[in-house]
């Protein structure tokens, strides 16, 4: 089945769209679609190329309910491979994961990667320290009653120190979702550009790509990740960009991509990143 060959052909006279790098499976057990509906949702976008970057399994297992096992990883592999196959030369389909950042995760992180010939790995940060649960998932919405009764600087700070470290570590091609911290819309008092500067710093230092993820714009925050005083100063410190959207369903590949290039081009970008087993090609960002 090539429904999708109409979609291509009424696409000509549209402007390129970037490469979308950061996109879940079912495996997650919160994601949905099957390979080829990701796919044919990337083509009708217009994207010039499509990456699978589900969350990577976690040791001790089970570690949480929101990834695929370490045993499941076969079946990661074949999905990507049903994609490669659906777009047939269609489309570029890039293989990826999205690493947790944890303490002491770097010997695992190594493992995941030598198992497999990735183009790139994602590290994000989802787990914080905690006193009481040892780490939580800050942005998992189970916890958000809890966010009211937090220290909202200490785990701003708690949070960017880790993802400095996350960047310093050199495990990651890119880095996920910059200030997810700010998930449920808990902002500390004062200027933001205290937290930022020393991570961009790092990240800078690190030469790891960030990503610009759309999928804040539909969280309580309201907000792309990174925010746009961020962004500017990632890009005046030469940090690359890619553009993602982090999409949990087909429907949400390359979600709001002509107003992330807005934001991109304001914040001074003009290419972004593609990745090919962890090579790198700058790619033009349109004009919109
Ligand atoms: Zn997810
Ligand atoms: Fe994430
Ligand atoms: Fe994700
Ligand atoms: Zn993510």
């Amino acid at each position: 089945m090539r429904l999708s060959f109409n979609s291509d052909s009424q696409r000509k006279h549209l402007p390129p769209v970037p490469a979308d790098y950061h996109s879940h499976t079912p495996l997650c057990r919160h994601a949905e679609g099957t390979a080829q509906a990701y796919v044919d949702a990337a083509l009708r976008a217009g994207v010039s190329e499509f990456g699978i970057s589900d969350h990577a399994p976690q040791i001790p297992e089970p570690f949480d309910d929101w990834r695929m096992l370490e045993r499941e990883l076969p079946e990661y592999f074949a999905w990507i491979e049903r994609a490669r196959a659906h777009a047939d030369g269609r489309l570029a389909i890039r293989a990826g994961l999205e690493c947790d950042w944890l303490p002491g995760c770097e010997p695992w992180i190594n493992q995941l990667s030598a198992r497999h010939e990735w183009d790139y790995l994602i590290g994000s940060i989802h787990y914080l320290p905690d006193e009481v649960l040892g780490i939580w998932d800050f942005d998992n919405p189970k916890w958000l009653g809890r966010w009211a009764a937090q220290d909202v600087e200490r785990l701003w700070t708690n949070y960017w120190n880790a993802y400095a470290a996350m960047a310093t570590s050199g495990l990651f091609d890119i880095l996920g979702h910059p200030d997810l911290v700010k998930k449920f819309g808990f902002f500390p008092t004062g200027d933001l550009e205290r937290f930022y500067e020393p991570v961009i710093d790092a990240v800078a230092a690190s030469g790891c790509v960030i990503e610009l993820n759309t999928a804040g714009w539909h969280k309580p925050c309201a907000q792309c990740y990174p925010a746009p005083r961020f962004l500017q100063l990632a890009c005046s410190a030469g940090i690359p960009l890619v553009l993602s959207s982090d999409a949990h369903a087909p429907d949400q590949v390359g979600r709001d991509f002509a107003q992330a290039i807005s934001v991109a081009r304001a914040a001074g970008y003009r290419e972004t990143v593609l990745f090919d087993k962890h090579q790198r090609r700058a790619e033009k960002l349109p004009e919109n």
